[in-house]
């Protein structure tokens, strides 16, 4: 690599959680009010474990099942964003920066545009850009999606080294 040129990668991260009564409706730290909340053995929040996925992807260095094991007992009920900034620290450590990240939130509710700048807010914190981007769908009634039964996210996210 010729000296005084900044390398480049790209990184992907997808996650999936059902919905369940009785559980918090966490996309990147940011509580919304809903029926139904994410199920899992962490927090479940799917925008924060998407993001970390994307981050790992890009830097090469694994993914959040072998950073933070679901079948590890302190991670229960954890909150996911520490975990996040904690990849973050560990992709940093690698000599990277986030040049942008854009996401993708599918859940049939709640509608994510009054919060979606907050949510935004938070991710940009945790990543030390403000480069960040995120976006509500619906799965238009098809699918366990369609039906309220789960929220995917999708993340996708630009990593620069100098
Ligand atoms: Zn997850």
């Amino acid at each position: 690599m010729p000296s005084g040129r900044s390398m480049q990668h790209i990184g992907l991260g997808r996650d999936l959680h059902r919905l369940v009564p009785g559980r918090r409706f966490l996309l990147a730290g940011v509580e919304l009010p809903n029926e139904k909340g994410e199920l899992g053995h962490s927090d479940a929040d799917v925008l924060a474990h998407a993001v970390i996925d994307a981050l790992l992807g890009a830097a090469g260095i694994g993914d959040i099942g072998e950073l933070f094991p679901d079948t590890e007992p302190a991670f229960k009920d954890t909150a996911s964003m520490p975990l996040l900034r904690k990849a973050f620290e560990r992709v940093k450590s690698h000599g990277w920066r986030v040049v942008n990240l854009d996401c993708v939130v599918t859940c049939e509710t709640p509608k994510l545009l009054p919060y979606r700048e907050t949510i935004r807010a938070a991710l940009a914190d945790a990543l030390e850009t403000d480069a960040v981007m995120v976006k509500g769908k619906t799965n238009e009634g098809l699918d366990a999606i369609g039906k309220g039964d789960a929220v995917e996210a999708l993340a996708i996210c630009l990593l620069e080294k100098l």
